[in-house]
């Protein structure tokens, strides 16, 4: 085992998940969560306040599949269930409406689950290394980034000493309310934004009284829900309910709101609109994710988004993939290495670097130039995606560009056309990359589409023309 100790703060998914990817690497892992352990997936106490249902989409796989552990992808997804689509529930003067939007032309699917359940199985999944150690009931209550030295508060014993503890390198991953962030913030030159959107997530208190886990935003036109299986339906049925464009949430608690009522009666939904507890979604960017060679942020501490675009926890898989394959393990292309690699098999151990700290913060920078781009795009995407759900998704012009591009998707893979939502959700290009092409795209539409109009004029006014002529001669 390596002497080279990984502190991670905050054992949610992107914490596990990097802990996964440190033990392979073979180093000294401890994970420091506040939240109490939990036996079994559904109980998931320590994680009640986020009983909520994510999905997994192609970026989270291939991580999940990258941290090496045998079948890990596979075992999560085999307790997921597929959503290929979403309906979107109206209300005309005729009456309610339904319209079915699928995700992708080419069938593909995201995959729900409960936030518990994939946290579980990735904290089992660590409990199967010697070279981790997981302290439940730990807070962070300090760190000193120069000294490399983190102080926990032990929640179970408040009256001990804060249990103190060095490490080699610190990855925070506590959540949009990071408390390493904060500490961060002491020693880097980081500039933080954060921004409440005027959009609450509403969280059911029991799946038996009212048929779904979360809803967000109640009351308007629009309500979208996934397409789920019947039998799944009935106990987890996502919904977003969007409000109207010119309503705000203060404005809708003074209102009853009142929608669908085939698909969830309206004393159900007035009654968890004012008795549950309303959660106020943010948006939080920052850079840089780091300090020296001391400490990096990965997950929703580095990056807050709404979850519109369903990529919150898939981002936060993602950097931990870029984070250890495409940086930290670079370490193999140099002469000698910081780190025993004794338990990674590929690598021969080779002798102890002299600067290594220079080496690592190096690489920590080069983390930050190369991601930051990458995360700011996806916050900016999950709220446009909300504005969209919200309007667009019933604009004659989102549709036709919609459907002229799954159209070229299908018929003409060849030329690399996709939607956006395809590219975001299914495949795993830069977020800045999917940016370029979806803005290439838009010009390449609206150039074809102002030819044509300019062809038809000249065609129209040529015609007229010609018509005035035959008039002349005749
Ligand atoms: C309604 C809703 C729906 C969503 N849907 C999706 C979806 O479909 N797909 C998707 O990819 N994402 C989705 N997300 C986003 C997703 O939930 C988050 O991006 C994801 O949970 C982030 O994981 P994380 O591990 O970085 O942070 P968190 O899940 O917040 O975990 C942080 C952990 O750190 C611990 N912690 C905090 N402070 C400290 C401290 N001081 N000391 C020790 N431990 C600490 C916490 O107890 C927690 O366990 C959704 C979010 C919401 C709100």
């Amino acid at each position: 085992m390596s002497s080279f100790k990984v502190f991670i703060v905050g054992g949610g998914p992107v914490g596990a998940l990097a802990g996964l990817y440190a033990a392979q690497r073979g180093f000294e892992v401890e994970i420091y969560e506040m939240r109490d352990e939990y036996n079994q997936p559904h109980t998931a106490t320590a994680f009640s306040t986020k009983s909520i249902s994510l999905t997994l989409s192609e970026r989270g796989i291939k991580s999940l599949r990258h941290s090496k552990c045998q079948n890990l992808a596979e075992r999560i997804l085999s307790k997921t269930v597929p959503v290929y689509g979403q309906k979107v529930h109206g209300r005309t003067k005729s009456g309610l409406t339904t319209r079915r939007i699928p995700y992708d032309v080419h069938g593909q699917a995201l995959y729900a689950i409960s936030r518990s359940e994939i946290n579980y199985s990735l904290l089992q999944e660590l409990s199967k290394f010697p070279n981790v150690r997981v302290f439940y009931k730990h807070k962070l209550s300090g760190l000193d980034m120069k000294q490399k030295s983190a102080t926990f508060q032990n929640i179970s014993r408040p009256r001990e000493p804060d249990h103190e503890a060095k490490f080699d390198l610190l990855i925070g991953a506590d959540g949009a309310h990071s408390t390493t962030r904060f500490y961060l913030s002491r020693y880097a030159k980081i500039n933080i934004s954060q921004k409440w959107e005027d959009i609450f997530g509403v969280n059911s208190p029991s799946p038996r009284d009212i048929p779904f886990l979360w809803t967000v935003c109640i009351c308007g036109p629009n309500m979208i829900s996934c397409c789920l299986p019947a039998q799944i339906r009935k106990e987890h049925l996502p919904v977003i309910c969007l409000p109207p464009k010119a309503s705000s949430w203060s404005s809708l608690r003074s209102t009853s709101p009142d929608i669908t009522p085939d698909l969830i009666p309206t004393d159900s939904l007035q009654k968890q609109f004012k008795s549950n507890l309303h959660h106020p979604m943010i948006d939080i960017r920052c850079s840089p994710y780091h300090y020296q060679d001391s400490c990096v942020l990965i997950g929703d501490a580095a990056h807050a988004m709404v979850p519109f675009y369903g990529q919150g926890m898939n981002t936060g898989f993602e950097d931990v993939r870029i984070l250890f394959e495409d940086f930290l393990d670079q370490r193999r292309t140099l002469p000698s290495t910081p780190y025993d690699l004794s338990l990674t098999h590929s690598v021969q151990q080779k002798e102890p670097l002299d600067t290594p700290a220079a080496i690592i913060g190096d690489y920590l920078e080069q983390y930050t130039k190369f991601r930051q781009p990458d995360v700011h795009i996806i916050n900016e995407l999950a709220l446009q995606n909300y504005k969209e759900l919200r309007q667009g998704v019933l604009k004659v012009s989102y549709r036709v560009r919609k459907q002229i591009e799954e159209f070229l998707c299908f018929y003409a893979p060849q030329l690399g056309w996709a939607t956006q939502y395809r590219m975001v959700a299914f495949e795993t290009m830069r977020y800045t990359e999917v940016l370029r092409r979806v803005r290439k795209q838009g010009l390449i539409l609206s150039s074809v589409a102002w030819s044509c109009l300019v062809v038809l004029s000249i065609d129209f006014l040529f015609s007229l023309r010609l018509s005035k002529v035959a008039d002349v001669l005749v």
